[in-house]
């Protein structure tokens, strides 16, 4: 069951519209870097398109109704949508939930040293990542310090062309006899994955005069102090913009695709459908790249509290409403795919596997050894999803994760399927998934876009 490549039917006016989606993607990816960037980005979009806060609805004591849209946030780095429908929320609603956290280099509380006339950053790394592909390149620095009086400092250093960047050494090859002998996993170890920020010593100090300039320019700059680290969130993430990639601009290398390319897409779906039956709900989760633990990832229940929240303001709400809701609602868990590399063929399965080019990815389950922790989505749920997206012409394809016993990833998908809804992953195929720079298809993207909508629509 080979599926036909996506470019190959597109007319004039779909390669405009895919480019112009792809643009505002590579927008999307620049301006948001990290969990609270994207929550950001996302509510500026989200009330552009006429969505409100539901926080000041609450206040205001004003009640919802069909064809009103809200939000919520949750500590500025996790977004639920709402897109009132026509019936009632008790029937359930349409969910498109993806994760806007991406593997990083995280600055610890107590960062900054000085070794040797450098000044350095302490990192503790966050999500899977090789480690040695984070040395010798250029990186960036993005985050937020709160100080003491709750004043919240914005902090992004190494993205505009004047701006210094970062980085981790390497160890030079004409001594990497004993190196180039290490295992991959240990080639670069996790306390090697510091940051150098400085060289230059401030003249005239005596002591640790390296890290006394840079303390100095932090102090000018953003006004705050070495302490000040303490209750920070700075993450250090590749350097730079989003690009196009090939010689035919067919794709997009950027950092942070997985899960950004569906928090994009899921988004701009949810905002492109106006009017619905059923209402629809667009969630943006933090920590899934961590086991969606903590108080912004999947496993809080800021989500059922949102529903219940906003049951209440449409008058009907009760705690077995809330159950029904949940219950009879479907969800795409959106979630990106290992995208099959000719180059490592041994790790796939070719009947089995995502492609680039081939449309949006379906994944009955996820998990590892013998579908271990997965979502098993039902084969009814399939069957639906099957007939709206091909009554809608959607390219898309089925895929696992790699061939049997060779690895395996999760998503959110088990959380939302606590609740007893039908919920499937389903997103975008990635090359070098979780790689400082990671691929896709301009293609899947536009697919992708276009089978949220059909199915927020129709679900
Ligand atoms: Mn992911
Ligand atoms: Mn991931």
């Amino acid at each position: 069951m080979e599926r036909p490549n996506a470019w190959k039917s597109y007319n004039d006016e779909q390669l405009v519209d895919l480019e112009k989606l792809c643009d505002d993607y590579r927008n999307f990816l620049d301006q948001g870097k990290t969990e609270r960037e994207c929550v950001k980005v996302a509510i500026k979009m989200a009330e552009e398109a006429g969505y409100r806060n539901l926080k000041d609805i609450i206040k205001n004591n004003e009640s919802l109704t069909s064809g009103d849209k809200v939000y919520t946030e949750i500590m500025g780095k996790c977004l639920a949508m709402f897109n009132i429908g026509s019936k009632s929320l008790e029937e359930g609603m349409n969910i498109l939930g993806a994760h806007i956290d991406s593997p990083r280099l995280d600055v610890k509380q107590n960062p900054l040293y000085e070794d040797s006339d450098f000044a350095y950053l302490d990192t503790h790394y966050y999500g899977g990542v090789k480690k040695y592909q984070w040395v010798a390149t250029p990186l960036a620095i993005h985050g937020v310090v709160v100080k003491k009086d709750g004043t919240v400092i914005d902090v992004v250093i190494g993205e505009d062309n004047d701006d210094p960047v970062v980085a981790v050494s390497d160890l030079l090859i004409h001594l990497s006899g004993n190196q180039m002998d290490k295992k991959a996993s240990v080639v670069i170890e996790g306390e090697q994955l510091d940051v150098i920020v400085g060289s230059k010593p401030v003249a005239g100090e005596e002591k640790e005069a390296v890290k006394a300039q840079i303390l100095g320019i932090l102090k000018n700059k953003y006004d705050f102090e070495e302490e000040d680290f303490l209750s920070a969130e700075l993450e250090v993430v590749p350097a730079g913009k989003a690009r196009n990639a090939g010689i035919d601009s067919s794709m997009i290398m950027a950092y942070g695709q997985d899960d950004r390319v569906c928090a994009f897409t899921s988004l701009v779906a949810m905002l492109n459908v106006k009017n619905v039956e059923k209402t629809s709900c667009c969630l943006l989760v933090d920590k899934e790249e961590v086991g969606s633990v903590g108080a912004t990832g999947m496993e809080s229940r800021f989500f059922e509290n949102s529903v219940a929240e906003v049951m209440d303001r449409v008058g009907d709400y009760s705690e077995l409403k809330l159950r029904h809701c949940l219950a009879n609602s479907c969800m795409l868990s959106s979630d990106v795919n290992a995208g099959y590399d000719p180059m490592f063929a041994e790790v796939y399965e070719k009947k089995n596997a995502s492609f680039l080019g081939r449309g949006m990815v379906f994944s009955k389950f996820t998990g590892s050894g013998g579908k271990g922790y997965s979502n098993d989505a039902n084969a009814e749920y399939i069957a639906y999803l099957r007939e709206i997206m091909e009554r809608e012409n959607i390219h898309y394809q089925f895929a696992e994760l790699g061939k049997v016993d060779v690895g395996g990833g999760g998503t959110i998908a088990y959380i939302l399927a606590l609740y007893g809804m039908n919920v499937i992953d389903c997103g975008v195929a990635v090359l070098n998934m979780h790689a400082p720079y990671e691929i896709t298809s301009k293609a899947d993207i536009y697919e992708t876009e276009c089978g949220y909508e059909v199915f927020l629509k129709n679900a």
